[in-house]
């Protein structure tokens, strides 16, 4: 800790966003970058805990306390050394990580934590600007063969891993382009697209390979890539969305938020967004059901599309907007107002979807809406009761259902291989990223669920770890890491 004082002489300090009249005109990022010396100032409000709980929040494990006093000093290629040596892709989670870490730092119990998040990317983003990104193909190949499956943050992570470990390694895409959920999921505005292509350029020099329009299962034979491979790596997402059922969810205008949001990606990109009709908020009263990261991103993009009006309903009742004191260092479940409802929203809590209405034309026009108390009952049970009298009709031409997502498509890629299934995700045994079909393995949402883009590259890396044990059948794997300056781990390439 080179700075004692900092956390005594600075304040949490983040990037500023551009102006909403400014930035709901166009789709690229929100931010406006800070000077080096205040992402400096920012790095020296670490303490350097003894028991850094920044770490425990972070599912890779990053090594903050480190790479913030390497940034402190300015030193960044150590920062970087330090950084890579738990996250493939800090570029991605220094943008649109919700940062856990952040959330059981230290500081944050009487102060507002150290900015982790704003450092991660300044760093990445200097490493990039100074050349320290680089390809580092291995040395040696093993000459054996995995297929990944997926090219989300599971895949990719687990991909170059792989790779790092001189196995070769092909990634199959079912789209035309590479990235998962990064690239057709989430709005340019949280993340450009260039900063995939930038890493995906770095991971084809050290040798991976990309196979687009390639889904397996369908135009590529699965059984045959399994029996063609030595090892096979399954991260495929979680597609499938929760629907809500109700009287005239039939009428034209209601869709999916994926539906929405990938075309719009895909249109933002110059690519051809598909056969479907377009699907447009301009000059609509726009509705989405759902309160989560989907929910906001599809407010995002509605307001850039020109709606007249955003209304974003949640069925479950309003977190409080502070945390509990006896909360930390946990992740606290309290009221989130992202970029995107601060351009412009209506929300409300506690609202269930009655039906949707509908004109002659079969369009809807409406949401018929009833609002609830929620309530625990004496086995601990979350359960909900209508209010009456609070039935509500709300003018709508466009709804869009954010409602979650409840499994990986089954058909094709999962009922061709027979996997045993739990709760419709792949079964693995606990802490194994291995299936019921031995050289078979799985890692992102298609295991977990729908989570977050930190998970899925902290499960990639995992399950890269196993398989690279499988295949070369030694205990440890070289992906284990080893110890370098300051007692650092960094992965061997
Ligand atoms: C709209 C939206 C916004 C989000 N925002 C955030 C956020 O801000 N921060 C955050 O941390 N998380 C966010 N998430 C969650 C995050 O994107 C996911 O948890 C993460 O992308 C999961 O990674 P994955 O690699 O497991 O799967 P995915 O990213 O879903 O990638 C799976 C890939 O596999 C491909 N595929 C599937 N089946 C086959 C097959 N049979 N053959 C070939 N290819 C196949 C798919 O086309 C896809 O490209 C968001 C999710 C959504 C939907
Ligand atoms: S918990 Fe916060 S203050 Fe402590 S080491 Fe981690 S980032 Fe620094």
């Amino acid at each position: 800790m080179n700075n004692p004082q900092g956390f005594l002489t600075h304040t949490r300090q983040l990037p500023t966003l551009r102006p909403v009249e400014e930035r709901v005109n166009d789709y690229n990022e929100l931010y406006i970058e800070l000077p080096v010396q205040q992402t400096v100032e920012q790095a020296s409000r670490c303490m350097d805990c003894g028991v850094p709980f920044c770490h425990s929040g972070c599912p890779l494990g990053n090594i903050i306390p480190e790479f913030n006093e390497a940034v402190y000093e300015e030193d960044w290629r150590m920062a970087y050394q330090i950084l890579s040596s738990t996250n493939n892709f800090p570029e991605f989670t220094g943008r649109i990580c919700p940062a856990p870490c952040e959330a059981a730092c230290v500081l944050g119990i009487n102060q507002p934590p150290v900015a982790i998040e704003h450092i991660e990317k300044s760093i990445v983003e200097k490493a990039f600007e100074l050349g320290y990104v680089r390809p580092q193909p291995p040395v040696n190949r093993t000459g054996k063969r995995v297929a990944v499956v997926g090219s989300g943050p599971a895949g990719l992570a687990a991909a170059a891993q792989l790779n790092r470990a001189g196995h070769t390694v092909t990634v199959y895409e079912k789209n035309t382009r590479i990235g998962g959920l990064l690239r057709y999921g989430i709005p340019d505005f949280k993340l450009e697209k260039w900063v995939i292509d930038r890493r995906l350029k770095v991971m084809e020099a050290e040798g991976v390979y990309f196979a687009v329009n390639a889904e397996v299962g369908g135009n590529v034979d699965a059984w045959k890539l399994v029996n063609e491979q030595d090892a096979v790596i399954l991260a495929g997402g979680s597609s499938v969305p929760r629907d809500i059922p109700k009287p005239g969810r039939e009428l034209k205008g209601i869709h999916f938020a994926m539906d929405f949001l990938e075309q719009n990606n895909k249109r933002v990109a110059g690519d051809q967004p598909g056969k479907d009709p377009e699907i447009t908020a301009k000059g609509k009263k726009v509705i989405v059901i759902g309160g989560g990261d989907t929910g906001a991103d599809c407010v995002g993009t509605s307001n850039r599309h020109g709606a007249v009006s955003v209304t974003q309903l949640e069925i479950m009742e309003m977190p409080p907007s502070e945390r509990h004191p006896d909360n930390w260092p946990n992740w606290p479940m309290i009221l989130r107002t992202s970029t995107s409802h601060e351009e412009g929203c209506e929300r409300d809590w506690s609202v269930l979807t009655e039906a949707f209405v509908g004109n002659q034309a079969g369009e809807i026009t409406a949401i018929r809406t009833v609002k609830i108390k929620w309530s625990t009952d004496e086995l601990g049970n979350r359960r909900f009761a209508k209010i009456a009298g609070s039935e509500a009709e709300i003018e709508c031409d466009l709804l869009l259902i954010a409602a979650g997502f409840t499994n990986p498509k089954l058909e094709g890629l999962l009922d061709n291989l027979g996997l045993e299934l739990e709760r419709n995700h792949i079964k693995t045994p606990q802490d194994s990223y291995q299936t019921s079909l031995g050289k078979v393995f799985t890692a992102g949402d298609m295991r977990r669920g729908a989570s977050l883009v930190v998970w899925a590259i902290s499960e990639g890396r995992e399950c890269a770890r196993e398989v690279d044990k499988y295949l070369m059948g030694t205990k440890a794997s070289v992906l284990e890491g080893k110890q370098v300056g300051r007692g650092v781990l960094v992965a061997e390439s």
